[in-house]
């Protein structure tokens, strides 16, 4: 079968002189695996640290993919709750469901966990015609969600979901300020904090306000400009509160970083709460500490989620309420070119799939 593979890290990020299409075997269900037919399956930042080999040298040669969606074609003989014919995607985080941390809910603390697709190998994850994983990391897709809606939520929805219910767990009439709300993770914010009943403030590049607008976001506020601090906090104070509040943020969800980390702590009023994960723009962030202790602000750390995380997110996406935005399809012999326009993030809105 067809794969994408690497056998050497790159020096220069030209993903096109490392990735190789290769005819492998097809793998075999250990017995409590699935094995399946992979229909879509999308990019994430970790597929570039894969090929760097940095901060991590992953295992070589190495198939790259950590959110796959697709049809099973064969089960190991302990499976119990997949069958033939499920269509089905993958919960790339592979923790070892029997530490203090997993089975207190917390699986994406568990100091075993490896993220399928990233860590693994050699030769195991999304980027190829059939791939094979535990029952336990497999998601069943709800009807009327296609492959390439599931293959893009997968880790991304996950991850919003987790940020802003899991741990920020934001109310109806709160006011959320979404960070990059044209990102993967951003699109989902957005819809995951208009689903609960929030008023959503997103930031994004100049070129994609209008589209935040569309996707649910209440205002969308230019976030390269120097004061785009300024703009948010002039709407957060016209947004009557329910109970007689007095306005302003109550969450922010962030994901940036860098210069802008100061400038959102000076945004939140008392007792609020700001939740990170990621810094795609710098993560040396300096702290002005007055924000945090005199406002008893909450500053939530944030990676990935559960499972049960990701069928809720998927649950809302079947009945409408969430949807996946999907910037660009490749297939696996444009991996390259879809990379790098990854790398760049120039004009993205949402996720990039690959197909084989
Ligand atoms: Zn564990």
């Amino acid at each position: 079968m067809k794969a994408l593979v690497y056998e050497e890290y790159t020096t220069d990020d030209d993903f096109s002189k490392i990735l190789k299409i290769k005819d492998i075997p097809e793998p075999k269900p250990k017995s409590n695996e699935v094995i399946f037919k992979v229909k879509a399956a999308a990019l994430n930042y970790d597929d570039i640290w894969g090929m760097r080999g940095k901060p991590l040298a992953i295992p070589l040669p190495h198939i790259s993919g950590t959110d796959a969606a697709g049809e099973v074609i064969a089960i190991g003989s302990e499976v119990k709750n997949i069958k033939i014919g499920d269509r089905i995607v993958s919960h790339g985080n592979m923790s070892c469901r029997s530490c203090k941390l997993c089975t207190s809910g917390r699986e994406y603390d568990c100091k075993k966990r490896k993220i399928w697709g990233f860590e693994t190998g050699p030769l195991w994850g999304g980027y190829c015609e059939i791939t094979h994983l535990p029952e336990e990391n497999v998601v069943k897709i709800p009807e009327n969600v296609t492959y390439d809606e599931a293959a893009a939520a997968s880790m991304t929805l996950l991850t919003s979901w987790h940020m802003l219910v899991g741990r920020a767990k934001i109310q109806p009439g709160q006011l959320v300020l979404v960070m990059g709300g044209g990102s993967g993770i951003g699109t989902y914010g957005i819809q995951i904090a208009k689903l609960f009943g929030c008023t959503v403030i997103a930031t994004g590049s100049p070129g994609k306000l209008e589209k935040l607008l569309e996707l649910g976001a209440d205002y969308a506020v230019d976030h390269r400009s120097d004061f785009w601090d300024k703009e948010v906090r002039e709407i957060a104070k016209k947004i009557p509160k329910p109970f007689g509040e007095k306005p302003g943020l109550d969450v922010i969800f962030e994901h940036i970083g860098g210069s802008h980390w100061n400038k959102e702590l000076s945004l939140l009023k008392y007792g609020t709460t700001i939740v990170t994960t990621g810094a795609t723009t710098g993560y040396n962030s300096k702290t002005d500490l007055r924000h945090i202790f005199f406002k008893g602000i909450d500053i939530l750390g944030s990676t990935q989620g559960t499972r049960a995380e990701l069928e809720q997110g998927l649950y809302w996406m079947s009945k409408g309420k969430i949807k996946s935005i999907i910037d660009s399809t490749y297939s696996l012999e444009q991996a390259a070119e879809a990379h790098n326009k990854m790398l760049r993030g120039k004009d993205l809105f949402g996720k990039i799939l690959m197909k084989p």
